[in-house]
């Protein structure tokens, strides 16, 4: 016997029967968010079903927040509802202690464009976080120069770049192996009498060790020697500004 199709209709209705019940989530942030029915076929074959939150809701957005685009994040849905809009966060700096506002543009950059895992949130204020990727790229100056002066011991540019890293990271920490920086700066001076800049960096280790007489010495001859190039007018103003504040006039 053959079957008669089913009205329109009549489908549409079986159809709307057949739908599970809809599912909402209650958020403080986000209001109800409703969820989907998904089904998921282990590996044995059987089929399960569980409700995922619904990636297109769209809750309405308070003031002055940035609307989240929850497909770029990176965040374990299961634990978490997904960011749908972003409100700036008031935080305190671990490093300063002072306030600061985790903006809520600057979080979308952050969960949406650099990958950040959703949780993390910014614990320090922008400039300590600035110095602190300072601090992070002269450290790393440092290992590479280390890593490449086994190779080539010699090499005057590795030594003085070692030496310059030593003393700016001691000088934004107070910290560091000062003792490194002069035995790499002087000996880059001596190998290339060229690398004039290894009296600078050598007279800035000797500043920093409170040896004013070697610091003054060597930055004097740093200035009488040094080509006047853009290259060393930095390093230059540096030397006369430490000569001025070591008591040469
Ligand atoms: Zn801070």
């Amino acid at each position: 016997m053959r079957l008669r199709p089913q009205p329109k209709a009549a489908r549409r209705e079986k159809c709307k029967k057949a739908q599970p019940p809809r599912k909402f989530e209650t958020h403080p942030l986000y209001g109800e968010i409703p969820l989907v029915l998904r089904t998921y076929q282990d590996p044995a074959g059987n089929i399960h079903n569980f409700y995922q939150w619904d990636l297109d809701y769209e809750p309405p957005m308070p003031r002055h927040a940035v609307r989240g685009d929850v497909r770029k994040q990176n965040l374990c849905f299961s634990c978490h509802a997904p960011m749908f809009f972003y409100l700036d966060r008031h935080q305190t700096c671990i490093q300063c202690g002072r306030d600061f506002v985790f903006g809520a543009a600057e979080q979308k950059y952050w969960y949406e464009t650099l990958g950040f895992y959703g949780t993390s949130v910014a614990i320090r204020c922008p400039e300590c976080r600035r110095k602190k990727r300072n601090e992070t790229s002269l450290n790393q100056q440092i290992a590479v120069a280390k890593f490449n002066l086994k190779k080539s011991p010699q090499d005057p540019m590795l030594l003085l770049s070692l030496a310059e890293a030593i003393v700016l990271c001691h000088m934004k920490t107070g910290h560091g192996k000062i003792e490194e920086a002069i035995t790499a700066a002087r000996k880059a001076h001596r190998i290339d009498s060229n690398a004039v800049e290894g009296m600078f960096w050598e007279g800035c280790s000797h500043r920093i060790a409170g040896r004013v007489d070697k610091a003054r010495d060597l930055l004097r001859n740093f200035l009488a020697t040094a080509p006047r190039s853009r290259q060393q007018a930095t390093l230059m103003a540096k030397a006369t500004e430490y000569l001025e504040e070591l008591g040469e006039s």
